[in-house]
Protein backbone atom coordinates (compact mmCIF):
# COMPACT_ATOMS: atom_id res chain seq x y z
CA UNK A 1 0.00 0.00 0.00
CA UNK A 2 0.83 3.45 -0.50
CA UNK A 3 1.72 4.90 2.96
CA UNK A 4 0.19 8.53 2.21
CA UNK A 5 -3.17 9.64 3.48
CA UNK A 6 -5.16 9.52 0.20
CA UNK A 7 -6.51 12.78 0.41
CA UNK A 8 -5.82 13.98 -2.81
CA UNK A 9 -6.95 12.58 -5.97
CA UNK A 10 -3.13 11.75 -7.89
CA UNK A 11 -2.89 11.70 -11.34
CA UNK A 12 -0.77 8.29 -12.59
CA UNK A 13 1.99 11.21 -14.09
CA UNK A 14 4.84 11.62 -12.20
CA UNK A 15 6.65 14.88 -13.18
CA UNK A 16 10.45 14.45 -12.76
CA UNK A 17 11.52 17.80 -14.65
CA UNK A 18 10.84 21.33 -15.64
CA UNK A 19 12.45 24.32 -16.89
CA UNK A 20 10.20 27.57 -17.71
CA UNK A 21 6.24 26.52 -18.57
CA UNK A 22 7.70 22.93 -19.92
CA UNK A 23 7.70 20.11 -17.57
CA UNK A 24 8.50 16.38 -18.34
CA UNK A 25 7.13 12.98 -16.92
CA UNK A 26 8.87 9.81 -16.01
CA UNK A 27 8.28 8.25 -19.15
CA UNK A 28 9.84 11.29 -21.14
CA UNK A 29 6.90 12.73 -22.34
CA UNK A 30 6.74 16.22 -22.13
CA UNK A 31 3.52 18.62 -21.73
CA UNK A 32 2.87 22.51 -21.34
CA UNK A 33 2.28 23.19 -17.45
CA UNK A 34 -0.87 25.63 -17.58
CA UNK A 35 -1.15 24.86 -13.96
CA UNK A 36 2.31 25.86 -12.83
CA UNK A 37 2.16 23.93 -9.26
CA UNK A 38 -1.82 25.83 -8.73
CA UNK A 39 -0.30 29.63 -9.42
CA UNK A 40 2.77 28.69 -7.69
CA UNK A 41 5.43 28.87 -10.21
CA UNK A 42 4.74 31.86 -11.62
CA UNK A 43 8.30 32.80 -13.21
CA UNK A 44 8.05 28.72 -14.60
CA UNK A 45 10.32 25.63 -13.43
CA UNK A 46 13.48 26.49 -11.70
CA UNK A 47 13.94 29.55 -12.34
CA UNK A 48 17.80 31.12 -12.43
CA UNK A 49 17.27 34.28 -10.50
CA UNK A 50 15.65 32.93 -7.51
CA UNK A 51 17.42 29.43 -7.91
CA UNK A 52 20.84 31.28 -7.62
CA UNK A 53 19.57 33.65 -4.62
CA UNK A 54 18.55 30.39 -2.66
CA UNK A 55 21.77 28.48 -3.75
CA UNK A 56 23.71 31.68 -2.01
CA UNK A 57 21.73 31.30 0.73
CA UNK A 58 21.92 28.08 1.19
CA UNK A 59 25.80 27.87 1.56
CA UNK A 60 25.84 30.96 4.05
CA UNK A 61 22.86 29.74 6.71
CA UNK A 62 19.54 28.09 6.70
CA UNK A 63 18.00 28.55 9.93
CA UNK A 64 18.27 30.74 12.83
CA UNK A 65 14.77 31.41 13.83
CA UNK A 66 13.18 34.85 14.72
CA UNK A 67 14.69 35.10 17.96
CA UNK A 68 17.66 37.29 15.80
CA UNK A 69 17.78 39.99 13.45
CA UNK A 70 17.48 38.87 9.58
CA UNK A 71 17.92 41.35 7.53
CA UNK A 72 16.78 39.50 4.27
CA UNK A 73 13.65 38.92 6.07
CA UNK A 74 13.18 43.26 6.41
CA UNK A 75 14.56 43.16 2.81
CA UNK A 76 11.49 40.56 1.46
CA UNK A 77 8.89 42.93 3.81
CA UNK A 78 9.55 45.77 2.35
CA UNK A 79 9.26 44.81 -1.32
CA UNK A 80 6.29 43.49 -0.25
CA UNK A 81 4.95 46.47 1.54
CA UNK A 82 6.27 48.50 -1.69
CA UNK A 83 3.94 46.46 -3.70
CA UNK A 84 0.81 45.70 -1.72
CA UNK A 85 0.79 50.12 -0.29
CA UNK A 86 0.75 48.34 3.15
CA UNK A 87 3.33 48.64 5.96
CA UNK A 88 4.10 45.88 8.31
CA UNK A 89 4.45 41.88 7.52
CA UNK A 90 3.89 38.81 9.11
CA UNK A 91 5.75 35.99 7.57
CA UNK A 92 4.70 31.87 7.70
CA UNK A 93 4.34 29.12 5.15
CA UNK A 94 1.58 28.73 3.72
CA UNK A 95 -1.74 30.63 2.13
CA UNK A 96 -4.03 28.85 5.15
CA UNK A 97 -1.54 30.57 7.64
CA UNK A 98 -1.63 33.85 6.55
CA UNK A 99 -5.12 33.84 6.74
CA UNK A 100 -4.93 32.56 10.06
CA UNK A 101 -2.60 35.28 11.23
CA UNK A 102 -5.38 37.73 9.59
CA UNK A 103 -8.37 36.59 11.16
CA UNK A 104 -6.50 36.82 14.88
CA UNK A 105 -5.55 39.95 14.08
CA UNK A 106 -8.61 41.22 13.30
CA UNK A 107 -9.96 39.63 16.02
CA UNK A 108 -7.48 40.73 18.51
CA UNK A 109 -7.34 44.78 16.71
CA UNK A 110 -10.92 45.53 16.60
CA UNK A 111 -12.41 43.39 19.90
CA UNK A 112 -14.79 42.02 17.63
CA UNK A 113 -15.55 38.28 17.59
CA UNK A 114 -17.48 37.89 13.96
CA UNK A 115 -15.77 37.33 10.59
CA UNK A 116 -17.46 37.52 7.67
CA UNK A 117 -16.87 35.76 4.19
CA UNK A 118 -18.26 34.43 0.86
CA UNK A 119 -20.52 31.39 -0.22
CA UNK A 120 -17.51 28.96 -2.87
CA UNK A 121 -14.84 30.84 -0.93
CA UNK A 122 -11.68 29.27 -0.43
CA UNK A 123 -9.56 30.20 2.40
CA UNK A 124 -7.65 27.44 3.71
CA UNK A 125 -7.85 23.56 5.59
CA UNK A 126 -6.69 24.87 9.15
CA UNK A 127 -9.83 24.96 11.46
CA UNK A 128 -10.05 28.98 11.63
CA UNK A 129 -9.70 28.81 7.58
CA UNK A 130 -11.66 26.08 6.92
CA UNK A 131 -14.40 27.71 9.13
CA UNK A 132 -13.88 30.62 7.23
CA UNK A 133 -14.19 28.73 4.15
CA UNK A 134 -17.77 29.07 2.66
CA UNK A 135 -17.89 25.13 1.01
CA UNK A 136 -19.81 22.56 2.70
CA UNK A 137 -17.64 19.67 0.96
CA UNK A 138 -14.85 20.98 2.58
CA UNK A 139 -16.98 21.13 6.74
CA UNK A 140 -18.05 17.73 5.93
CA UNK A 141 -17.55 15.57 9.02
CA UNK A 142 -15.54 18.02 10.84
CA UNK A 143 -18.43 19.66 12.71
CA UNK A 144 -18.90 21.54 14.70
CA UNK A 145 -17.06 24.08 12.89
CA UNK A 146 -16.10 28.05 14.91
CA UNK A 147 -18.83 30.14 15.42
CA UNK A 148 -16.96 33.16 14.58
CA UNK A 149 -17.87 32.82 10.33
CA UNK A 150 -21.29 34.10 8.31
CA UNK A 151 -21.32 33.03 5.19
CA UNK A 152 -22.55 35.57 2.42
CA UNK A 153 -23.43 35.14 -1.06
CA UNK A 154 -20.30 36.45 -3.60
CA UNK A 155 -21.49 39.12 -5.74
CA UNK A 156 -24.59 40.14 -4.48
CA UNK A 157 -24.89 44.05 -3.67
CA UNK A 158 -28.43 43.64 -1.73
CA UNK A 159 -27.57 41.16 0.89
CA UNK A 160 -24.31 43.10 1.78
CA UNK A 161 -26.26 46.21 2.41
CA UNK A 162 -28.54 44.52 4.76
CA UNK A 163 -25.63 43.01 6.98
CA UNK A 164 -25.06 45.30 10.76
CA UNK A 165 -24.34 44.63 13.94
CA UNK A 166 -21.28 45.71 16.15
CA UNK A 167 -19.67 42.44 16.54
CA UNK A 168 -18.30 42.05 13.18
CA UNK A 169 -14.16 41.82 13.06
CA UNK A 170 -13.64 41.89 9.61
CA UNK A 171 -14.57 40.90 5.96
CA UNK A 172 -12.55 38.30 3.90
CA UNK A 173 -13.05 38.01 0.49
CA UNK A 174 -11.35 36.78 -2.30
CA UNK A 175 -10.91 39.76 -5.81
CA UNK A 176 -11.24 36.84 -8.02
CA UNK A 177 -13.12 33.16 -6.46
CA UNK A 178 -9.94 30.56 -7.27
CA UNK A 179 -11.08 27.37 -6.16
CA UNK A 180 -14.28 28.58 -6.20
CA UNK A 181 -14.81 28.32 -10.27
CA UNK A 182 -13.15 31.42 -11.23
CA UNK A 183 -15.12 33.75 -10.53
CA UNK A 184 -14.37 37.79 -10.80
CA UNK A 185 -15.97 40.07 -8.04
CA UNK A 186 -17.57 42.99 -10.09
CA UNK A 187 -16.33 46.74 -9.14
CA UNK A 188 -19.69 47.52 -7.26
CA UNK A 189 -19.51 44.24 -5.03
CA UNK A 190 -15.70 44.71 -3.76
CA UNK A 191 -16.61 48.64 -3.38
CA UNK A 192 -19.69 47.71 -1.40
CA UNK A 193 -17.33 45.11 1.12
CA UNK A 194 -15.13 47.85 1.53
CA UNK A 195 -18.19 50.50 2.54
CA UNK A 196 -19.62 47.97 4.74
CA UNK A 197 -16.66 47.59 6.21
CA UNK A 198 -16.11 51.22 6.74
CA UNK A 199 -19.93 51.64 7.78
CA UNK A 200 -19.43 48.87 10.52
CA UNK A 201 -15.79 49.48 11.40
CA UNK A 202 -14.74 46.06 10.45
CA UNK A 203 -11.42 45.24 8.94
CA UNK A 204 -11.13 44.52 5.07
CA UNK A 205 -9.59 41.62 4.51
CA UNK A 206 -8.35 40.33 0.76
CA UNK A 207 -7.12 36.65 0.54
CA UNK A 208 -4.73 37.43 -2.70
CA UNK A 209 -3.36 33.90 -1.83
CA UNK A 210 -4.07 32.89 -5.47
CA UNK A 211 -4.72 36.09 -7.33
CA UNK A 212 -1.30 37.83 -5.57
CA UNK A 213 1.96 37.77 -6.87
CA UNK A 214 1.25 39.45 -10.41
CA UNK A 215 -1.36 36.53 -11.63
CA UNK A 216 -3.79 38.56 -12.31
CA UNK A 217 -1.05 41.69 -14.13
CA UNK A 218 -0.77 44.06 -10.89
CA UNK A 219 1.09 43.07 -8.39
CA UNK A 220 -2.25 42.47 -6.28
CA UNK A 221 -5.57 41.91 -8.01
CA UNK A 222 -7.22 44.37 -5.83
CA UNK A 223 -5.58 46.85 -7.37
CA UNK A 224 -7.71 46.66 -10.24
CA UNK A 225 -10.64 48.04 -8.32
CA UNK A 226 -8.40 50.75 -6.08
CA UNK A 227 -9.68 48.97 -2.96
CA UNK A 228 -7.69 50.00 0.30
CA UNK A 229 -7.49 46.47 1.72
CA UNK A 230 -6.36 47.02 5.92
CA UNK A 231 -5.01 43.34 5.82
CA UNK A 232 -3.98 41.14 2.52
CA UNK A 233 -2.58 37.91 2.59
CA UNK A 234 -0.44 35.87 -0.06
CA UNK A 235 1.68 32.29 -0.22
CA UNK A 236 1.26 30.89 -3.19
CA UNK A 237 3.25 32.41 -5.88
CA UNK A 238 5.29 34.09 -3.25
CA UNK A 239 8.43 32.56 -3.19
CA UNK A 240 8.53 30.96 -6.44
CA UNK A 241 8.04 27.50 -5.34
CA UNK A 242 9.32 27.93 -1.73
CA UNK A 243 6.93 27.19 0.85
CA UNK A 244 5.89 30.59 2.08
CA UNK A 245 2.92 32.85 3.65
CA UNK A 246 2.58 36.21 4.12
CA UNK A 247 -0.07 38.69 6.06
CA UNK A 248 0.58 42.37 5.24
CA UNK A 249 -1.18 44.50 7.25
CA UNK A 250 -1.70 48.65 7.65
CA UNK A 251 0.48 50.88 10.02
CA UNK A 252 -2.43 51.26 12.21
CA UNK A 253 -2.47 47.21 12.75
CA UNK A 254 1.08 47.15 13.94
CA UNK A 255 0.94 47.71 17.77
CA UNK A 256 -1.82 44.95 17.98
CA UNK A 257 0.47 42.30 17.08
CA UNK A 258 2.98 43.07 19.88
CA UNK A 259 5.71 40.40 20.85
CA UNK A 260 4.55 37.31 21.96
CA UNK A 261 1.04 37.64 20.41
CA UNK A 262 1.79 35.44 17.40
CA UNK A 263 4.56 33.68 15.84
CA UNK A 264 5.83 30.71 13.95
CA UNK A 265 9.10 28.86 13.91
CA UNK A 266 9.61 28.58 10.26
CA UNK A 267 8.27 31.62 9.36
CA UNK A 268 10.12 34.36 7.24
CA UNK A 269 13.23 31.83 7.00
CA UNK A 270 16.27 32.75 5.40
CA UNK A 271 15.60 30.36 2.57
CA UNK A 272 12.22 31.42 1.94
CA UNK A 273 13.30 35.13 2.32
CA UNK A 274 15.75 34.48 -0.60
CA UNK A 275 13.14 32.98 -2.53
CA UNK A 276 11.03 35.88 -2.30
CA UNK A 277 13.24 38.52 -2.44
CA UNK A 278 14.33 36.88 -5.85
CA UNK A 279 10.76 36.88 -6.67
CA UNK A 280 9.45 39.82 -5.95
CA UNK A 281 12.53 41.66 -7.61
CA UNK A 282 11.67 39.86 -10.74
CA UNK A 283 7.48 39.90 -10.91
CA UNK A 284 6.77 43.50 -9.16
CA UNK A 285 8.90 45.24 -12.21
CA UNK A 286 6.83 47.44 -14.25
CA UNK A 287 7.55 46.35 -17.36
CA UNK A 288 7.50 42.48 -16.69
CA UNK A 289 3.78 43.43 -15.31
CA UNK A 290 3.07 45.72 -18.47
CA UNK A 291 3.63 42.31 -20.71
CA UNK A 292 1.71 39.95 -18.66
CA UNK A 293 -1.30 42.07 -18.93
CA UNK A 294 -0.57 42.56 -22.85
CA UNK A 295 0.12 38.68 -23.22
CA UNK A 296 -2.97 37.70 -20.98
CA UNK A 297 -5.22 39.93 -22.60
CA UNK A 298 -4.43 38.63 -26.19
CA UNK A 299 -5.02 35.54 -24.91
CA UNK A 300 -8.18 35.77 -22.98
CA UNK A 301 -9.50 37.38 -26.66
CA UNK A 302 -7.85 34.64 -28.34
CA UNK A 303 -9.55 31.70 -26.63
CA UNK A 304 -12.67 33.37 -26.34
CA UNK A 305 -12.84 34.08 -30.18
CA UNK A 306 -12.02 30.03 -30.32
CA UNK A 307 -14.17 28.16 -28.34
CA UNK A 308 -17.02 30.43 -27.21
CA UNK A 309 -18.54 29.31 -30.48
CA UNK A 310 -18.37 25.70 -29.38
CA UNK A 311 -21.58 24.13 -27.56
CA UNK A 312 -19.12 22.53 -24.91
CA UNK A 313 -18.19 26.16 -23.78
CA UNK A 314 -20.40 28.79 -22.13
CA UNK A 315 -17.89 31.36 -21.24
CA UNK A 316 -14.46 32.33 -21.23
CA UNK A 317 -13.38 34.50 -17.83
CA UNK A 318 -10.25 35.79 -15.35
CA UNK A 319 -8.14 38.24 -15.34
CA UNK A 320 -4.11 38.32 -16.18
CA UNK A 321 -2.96 34.88 -16.44
CA UNK A 322 -6.22 33.79 -13.47
CA UNK A 323 -8.46 31.97 -16.60
CA UNK A 324 -11.81 29.86 -16.70
CA UNK A 325 -13.21 27.96 -19.46
CA UNK A 326 -16.99 27.71 -18.08
CA UNK A 327 -17.95 24.33 -19.73
CA UNK A 328 -21.87 22.63 -19.81
CA UNK A 329 -20.46 19.83 -19.19
CA UNK A 330 -18.03 17.91 -16.40
CA UNK A 331 -14.23 19.54 -16.57
CA UNK A 332 -12.92 16.41 -15.92
CA UNK A 333 -13.10 14.44 -18.94
CA UNK A 334 -12.16 17.38 -21.56
CA UNK A 335 -8.48 17.83 -18.72
CA UNK A 336 -8.16 14.79 -19.42
CA UNK A 337 -7.85 15.01 -22.94
CA UNK A 338 -6.02 17.73 -23.23
CA UNK A 339 -3.10 16.28 -20.38
CA UNK A 340 -2.92 13.67 -23.25
CA UNK A 341 -2.64 16.36 -25.93
CA UNK A 342 0.29 18.13 -23.99
CA UNK A 343 -1.53 20.58 -22.11
CA UNK A 344 -1.63 20.28 -17.84
CA UNK A 345 -4.91 22.25 -17.41
CA UNK A 346 -6.97 22.15 -14.01
CA UNK A 347 -10.91 22.13 -12.61
CA UNK A 348 -12.04 24.92 -10.36
CA UNK A 349 -15.28 23.45 -9.21
CA UNK A 350 -17.04 20.77 -11.19
CA UNK A 351 -17.43 22.58 -14.34
CA UNK A 352 -14.90 24.77 -14.72
CA UNK A 353 -11.36 24.41 -16.58
CA UNK A 354 -8.71 26.86 -14.75
CA UNK A 355 -5.59 27.93 -16.99
CA UNK A 356 -2.77 29.36 -14.57
CA UNK A 357 0.72 29.42 -16.78
CA UNK A 358 3.69 31.06 -15.43
CA UNK A 359 3.77 34.65 -16.14
CA UNK A 360 7.02 34.73 -18.10
CA UNK A 361 4.80 32.17 -20.59
CA UNK A 362 6.21 33.12 -24.46
CA UNK A 363 3.67 33.83 -27.17
CA UNK A 364 4.72 30.72 -28.97
CA UNK A 365 3.22 28.71 -25.77
CA UNK A 366 0.58 30.19 -25.23
CA UNK A 367 -0.52 29.67 -29.27
CA UNK A 368 0.61 26.22 -28.48
CA UNK A 369 -1.89 25.98 -25.96
CA UNK A 370 -3.95 27.43 -27.77
CA UNK A 371 -4.23 25.12 -30.65
CA UNK A 372 -4.70 21.99 -28.34
CA UNK A 373 -7.53 23.67 -26.88
CA UNK A 374 -9.40 24.54 -29.72
CA UNK A 375 -8.23 20.65 -30.93
CA UNK A 376 -9.51 18.61 -27.99
CA UNK A 377 -13.08 21.15 -26.79
CA UNK A 378 -13.54 20.56 -30.85
CA UNK A 379 -13.42 16.81 -30.35
CA UNK A 380 -14.85 16.88 -27.12
CA UNK A 381 -18.10 18.81 -28.82
CA UNK A 382 -18.74 16.83 -31.77
CA UNK A 383 -18.36 13.59 -29.27
CA UNK A 384 -21.24 15.20 -26.55
CA UNK A 385 -23.36 15.52 -29.81
CA UNK A 386 -23.32 11.93 -31.23
C1 LIG B 1 -4.73 27.97 -2.05
C2 LIG B 1 -5.49 28.99 -1.33
C3 LIG B 1 -5.45 29.08 0.08
C4 LIG B 1 -4.73 28.08 0.93
O1 LIG B 1 -3.36 28.09 0.75
P1 LIG B 1 -2.46 26.89 1.36
O2 LIG B 1 -1.07 27.32 1.06
O3 LIG B 1 -2.88 25.64 0.64
O4 LIG B 1 -2.76 26.81 2.80
C5 LIG B 1 -6.14 30.12 0.67
N1 LIG B 1 -6.82 31.02 -0.04
C6 LIG B 1 -6.88 30.97 -1.39
C7 LIG B 1 -7.65 32.01 -2.14
C8 LIG B 1 -6.23 29.94 -2.08
O5 LIG B 1 -6.31 29.87 -3.41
Amino acid sequence: MSHLFPVYNRLDVELVSGEGTRVKDADGKTYLDFIAGIAVCNLGHTPEAVKKAVKDQLDKLWHVSNLFQLSVQEQAAGLLAKASGLDAVFFCNSGAEANEAAIKLAKKHTGKTKILTFKQSFHGRTFATMSATGQEKIHSGFGPLLPAFEYLPYNDVEALRDVGGDDIAGIMVEVIQGEGGVHPGTEKFLKEVENKCRELGALLIIDEVQTGIGRTGTPFAFQHYRLQPDIVTAAKGLGSGFPVGAMIGREELVSTFSPGTHGSTFGGNPLAMAAVKATLETIIEESFLKEVKEKSEAFIQSLKHKLESLALVKEVRGEGFMIGIQLAEEAKGPIGRLRENGLLTLPAGPDVIRLLPPLNVTEEELQEALAILEHCLSQQTAEAAR
